[in-house]
């Protein structure tokens, strides 16, 4: 799940481009983004690690029962964008990564990692032929107990309930929120992300409660939905075979520094283990669930450091200096659906200046 990003697709599409949009726009018009990567790339060395969550071409997004903000991009834009990484950047994988740190080897001049989270199955039928087409590779960070259950992520699932209940107030006392339902679908994807925000900050254990309790009151418990399903074990093998990476996104997707100590530990390790088995390939790299800086802390780091695992990454906006020092805080690049390929060209190159600001909750 993604920490709350700025936008909810359907309410983009409304308005005039923002000032990010709009600077690109001019900065790829006058074509100053070569020469701005390049300066860059004289005084420091960066790799670059994209953040995808689903590919999908939605339709009409009131018929999307629901979080149009865990859609990064269409299939026409993720071509258009895979082709322009494949043009100006050095396309790499973690093995590729984690070979040239241990062996001192030089990594090449541009690099960048492309990744997804949570494993939807969008990765497979979408994401994953285009990049075959195109003779390139991605991470899949997949929770381990949501792969071949069919069901939807509870995030999504509150999300869902939100678009589609009956019921007039919602009320969540252990977040004082009690508010009238809002009428329109927009208003309640506007109230999806705000009690997303503020229910990430609960313990992992009361916020699957809440969303539980929720789904109990109004008669909505989760189920399988085609508009919403994780991929299946047969599937990431497939992917495994044809050059793509698979690493770990916990179990259930619960934010790790929000676990007791145990569960943590539980969770990271009982990922690594389920991987190995299913994948049967080394597992080297874990993305933090939600992964924003309260997300993980140094126990975390530590238990997945002991599980095994090479390297982990947040969901924190930046770029990575390299040689990279911080193995287990990795600094991702999010994509988002609201970005044509002027704006997505401008953020990969200068995204202290055109990635889209993360909403930070207070550690
Ligand atoms: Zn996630």
């Amino acid at each position: 799940m993604t920490t709350e990003t700025a936008n909810g697709s359907d309410q983009v599409a409304l308005q005039r481009p923002g000032k990010r949009q709009r600077l690109a726009a001019f900065c790829s018009a006058v074509g100053v983004l070569p020469g701005l990567t390049t300066l860059r790339r004289v005084l420091r060395k960066d790799l670059r690690i994209l953040a995808y969550h689903r590919v999908l071409d939605v339709g009409n997004p009131d018929a999307f029962a629901f979080d149009l903000n865990e859609i990064s991009a269409s299939p026409d834009q993720f071509r258009e964008q895979m082709l322009l990484v494949k043009r100006y950047y050095d396309p790499i994988g973690f093995h590729q990564l984690i070979a040239a740190l241990d062996s001192g080897r030089p990594l090449p001049p541009k690099p960048l990692i492309v990744t997804f989270d949570d494993g939807y199955d969008d990765n497979y039928h979408v994401a994953f032929p285009i990049l075959r087409e195109l003779g390139m590779s991605a991470m899949f960070f997949v929770s381990t107990g949501h792969i071949d259950s069919g069901m939807p992520y509870a995030y999504d699932w509150l999300v869902h309930m939100l678009c589609r209940t009956q019921v007039e107030r919602l009320q969540v006392d252990e977040l004082a929120f009690d508010q009238a339902m809002p009428a329109t679908l927009a208003g309640r994807r506007a109230l999806g992300k705000e009690l997303l925000f503020h229910l990430k900050a609960l313990d992992a254990i009361t916020q699957a409660a809440v969303i539980a309790r929720l789904g109990e009151a109004w008669g909505m418990r989760p189920d399988r939905h085609a508009q919403c399903r994780p991929m299946t074990w047969d599937q990431l093998r497939e992917m495994r075979a044809a050059g793509m990476e698979v690493g770990s996104h916990g179990v259930h997707h619960h934010i790790l520094a929000k676990l007791s100590p145990a569960d943590m530990v539980t969770e990271i390790d009982q990922s690594m283990r389920t991987l190995q088995r299913e994948i049967g390939a080394p597992i080297e790299v874990l993305s933090y669930p939600v992964g924003g800086p309260d997300s993980y802390n140094p126990q975390v780091i530590e238990a997945a450091r002991r599980a095994g695992f090479r390297m982990a990454c947040n969901y924190v906006t930046g770029l990575n200096r390299l040689p990279a020092t911080s193995h287990y805080g990795l600094q991702r690049l999010s994509v988002e659906s609201d970005m044509d390929i002027d704006w997505f060209a401008a953020m990969t190159s200068l995204p202290e200046v055109f990635a889209h600001p993360k909403r930070v909750r207070a550690g």
